[in-house]
């Protein structure tokens, strides 16, 4: 094997949670820099299907990242609205943004020169197929060749090969989704500036919510729909996702048969899932996004935090077991908050009764906000810089 193939540290997936670790080692451990390869098989810009929404927590690790993300094209939502059947929750942060909606291919090409301008080597275009854990190292074949490493760390997302390959038996808990764009239209009664998510499928044995998020497309308004399901009850009772998707748009003067419909599935994270074997480490949607939302965009830029120092600890004491990174994981303040959001996610979804789904989020308003502000958001704060 040619030394061009030898690397200390292979991370697969230029996605936020690859591209944020690499961005954190940067800053932790800038002597990896030239000794990483980030392997990714799409080419930037490369579509992605996502609402493209960045809450608070995005906004702060990439500020202390020095990143401005406001140079990239994006919409802000003023309010964030949590309805059941329209009416509900408003939620409205300070600045006039709570909300900041990007389009995950202008985000992620960003994030990619961001990284390469620090240094770090992208190979575009080169599919992962297999990784193997060996007493040299870990082996990692790809359609142009093999490389070898000391670590490698999985950012290959929800479907991801590495986490494949090294917890085939694992139990996976994987969210539905479908999500659409389509031009605004005069007879949508919902606030131009606004974003909304809707419950009301709660009652249909749905474990989820609908969106409809202001977004741009090349600098054209647009209004991205969608319905998530984290899959969490019997296919037989479900109401289908499509059915109740168009329903709901067409309340609001949409037709989704004019739209082009996609889906993609989102691994959630369970604390009782395997993050790390020797060598091998899993971040973002790989390792678990948000149970409750499907919300991963903060939670891939938070791992890639937690990731980096687990990295550089490994590196100082030649120990390449990971054997704390669980810990360090669930015990960080991304680690509360996803465990916080599991729980909540089996409470809240299991509450099907109508008149329940009601009181939560018409009438408990005050507690749900408490409960959001302390548990489910603004845990970036609580992070060490
Ligand atoms: C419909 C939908 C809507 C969503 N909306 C939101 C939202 O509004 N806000 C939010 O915060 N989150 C949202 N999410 C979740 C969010 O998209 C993910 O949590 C986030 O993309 C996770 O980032 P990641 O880097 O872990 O994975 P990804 O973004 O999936 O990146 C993985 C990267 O790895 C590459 N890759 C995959 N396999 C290989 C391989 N074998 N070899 C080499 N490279 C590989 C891929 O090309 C990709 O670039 C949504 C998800 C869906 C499906």
């Amino acid at each position: 094997m040619s030394a061009d193939s030898q690397y200390d540290l292979i991370i697969v997936g230029a996605g936020p949670s690859g591209l944020s670790t690499a961005l954190h080692l940067a800053k932790v451990a800038p002597e990896l820099v030239g000794r990483t390869l980030i392997l990714e098989k799409a080419c930037h810009p490369r579509p992605k299907l996502c609402g493209g929404a960045l809450v608070v927590d995005a906004e702060i690790i990439l500020e202390r990242l020095g990143l401005d993300v406001s140079e990239i094209p994006h919409v802000d939502a003023r309010t964030a609205h949590f309805n059941y059947g329209d009416h509900g929750l408003a939620i409205r942060l300070l600045r006039g943004r709570t909300l900041r909606l990007i389009r995950r291919d202008e985000f992620d090409a960003w994030l990619a020169s961001k990284a390469r301008a620090r240094g770090f080597a992208i190979l575009e275009g080169v599919t992962v197929r297999d990784v193997t854990s060996t007493e040299a190292g870990v082996r990692v074949e790809t359609d142009r060749g093999e490389y070898i490493a000391r670590v490698v760390v999985g950012a290959d997302g929800s479907n991801g090969v590495v986490r494949r390959c090294v917890f085939p038996k694992a139990p996976i808990y994987t969210a539905r989704t479908i999500e659409v764009l389509a031009p605004p239209n005069d007879r949508d009664n919902h606030g131009a500036n606004d974003a909304y998510f809707d419950f009301f499928p709660v009652p249909k044995s749905i474990a989820g919510y609908t969106w409809d998020f202001p977004t741009q497309v090349s600098g054209r308004p647009m209004r991205v729909w969608g319905i998530y399901d984290a899959n969490l009850f019997e296919s037989a009772k479900r109401t289908p996702l499509k059915e109740l998707l168009s329903a709901e748009m067409a309340r609001h003067g949409y037709r989704l048969e004019d739209c082009e419909i996609k889906g993609y599935p989102i691994r959630w994270f369970d604390p009782f899932n395997p993050f790390s074997v020797k060598g091998i480490l899993l971040v973002g949607d790989a390792a678990g996004a948000d149970s409750i939302f499907g919300e991963g965009i903060s939670m891939a830029l938070g791992y890639g935090r937690i990731a980096a120092q687990a990295l550089r600890a490994a590196f100082k004491k030649d120990d390449f077991s990971f054997r704390d990174y669980r810990l360090r994981l669930t015990l960080s303040p991304l680690g509360q908050a996803l465990t916080v959001r599991w729980l909540i996610t089996y409470v809240l979804f299991s509450l099907q009764w109508g008149w329940i789904q009601f009181l939560i989020w018409r009438i408990f308003q005050p507690f749900v906000y408490l409960t959001s502000m302390i548990f489910v958001i603004n845990w970036a704060w609580r992070s060490k810089k």
